[in-house]
């Protein structure tokens, strides 16, 4: 098999939380082995607080794992030292964040920040090639005429425009991967299409991957190839997108894909149950974090963390009885064991 673009292994990141005699440690990531291949585009999808913008931060280093190491075409990332290192890194792998509206300074025309960029990276030095080079990136991302678009501030354009320059910065580097954080949740539902589209096409045109991080399950399987899902700091379940959304094996990936809304079914029916605690992550014990919420969980769950197993090609799920059948996987509560 040739080397992905990108490979976790064993990644993990813990913070210091309480005060000076109360010190805690926040599990924000726990051992999460991922890998994205050339020209894919994988989803990380989870609620809030399930560590997926804190991965997205160790990709973009501005984290340090805890333990774990990240490796970028074979290199681990642990071993970048130097400023051009570093530079080649932020060029291979930007970021586009969630708020288009902070991530462009409103005081400069928006070609400002790319000019800037272009220049810091080495990427086109002097006037022309900078102009050329705007030319390509605005029209990659579909902000058209290139020169009327890139003199324009921030506030003569509309969100899903910004988001669009947001995308134009990051291509600007000629990257290899983009880690999109919710590049769609802020924008209004009818301008979302078009940014999901414009990443697909910048897939096919640029041949760049992308790690799109989102809550949406539904935009996740719009555009992925594969879905990885997150639960309280842990990797719960990965696959070929169509197999995820299909047949999903883990209840949590059940539960997020009952919490999509229908728009068949009438007002107020949903299939959907998120009742229960959120996942404990500070201090975390062993057994499966998803225990408190999930209808399956036996007295194995309580003391025996999950790890992720192979079930099939390409997937990969965290738990304790995904593989059972879903006649025999009945509610904790039906099978005669106690219900947490
Ligand atoms: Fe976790 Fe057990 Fe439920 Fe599987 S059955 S998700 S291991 S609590």
């Amino acid at each position: 098999m040739s080397e992905p673009l990108l490979r976790a292994e064993g990644l993990t990141r813990h913070f210091k939380v309480g005060g000076l005699f109360s010190r805690k440690r926040l599990h924000a990531v726990d051992e999460v082995n991922f890998t994205i291949g050339k020209g894919e585009i994988v989803a990380l999808v989870g609620e809030s607080g399930s560590g997926k913008s804190t991965i997205a931060r160790l990709l973009a280093r501005v984290y340090k794992p805890t333990s774990g190491e990240i490796y970028f075409e074979g290199e681990p990332l642990s071993r970048i030292r130097s400023r051009k290192q570093r530079l080649a890194y932020s060029s291979d792998v930007p970021m586009v964040f969630q708020d288009p509206y902070s991530s462009i300074n409103p005081a400069y025309r928006v070609s400002h920040g790319i000019s800037r960029a272009l220049t810091l990276h080495r990427r086109a030095m002097g006037r022309k090639a900078r102009r050329n080079e705007l030319q390509r990136v605005f029209d990659a991302v579909g902000l058209v005429p290139a020169g009327a678009a890139s003199r324009k501030f921030p506030y003569e354009l509309s969100g899903g425009q910004r988001q669009r320059v947001g995308f134009a910065q990051a291509l600007a580097f000629r990257p290899k991967l983009i880690i999109a954080d919710e590049p769609v949740s802020m924008l209004d539902v009818s301008i979302r299409i078009g940014i999901l589209n414009l990443m697909t096409e910048l897939r096919e045109q640029e041949g760049v991957s992308f790690l799109y991080i989102t809550h949406d399950v539904a935009s996740a399987r719009y555009i992925a190839d594969r879905v990885l899902v997150m639960y309280g700091g842990h990797l719960v379940e990965q696959g070929p997108t169509d197999d995820v959304i299909h047949r999903p094996k883990h209840p949590y990936t059940q539960l997020l894909l009952a919490a999509v809304p229908d728009p068949r079914a009438p007002l107020g029916v949903s299939d959907a149950s998120d009742v229960g605690e959120p996942p404990k992550v500070v201090d975390p014990e062993e057994g499966c974090r998803f225990r408190a919420r999930c209808p399956y969980a036996i007295d194995r769950c309580e003391v025996e963390t999950p790890l992720l197993r192979d079930i099939g090609p390409g997937r990969l799920v965290a738990c304790h009885v995904a593989e059972a059948d879903p006649q025999e996987r009945r509610p904790a509560a039906v099978a005669g064991v106690e219900q947490r």
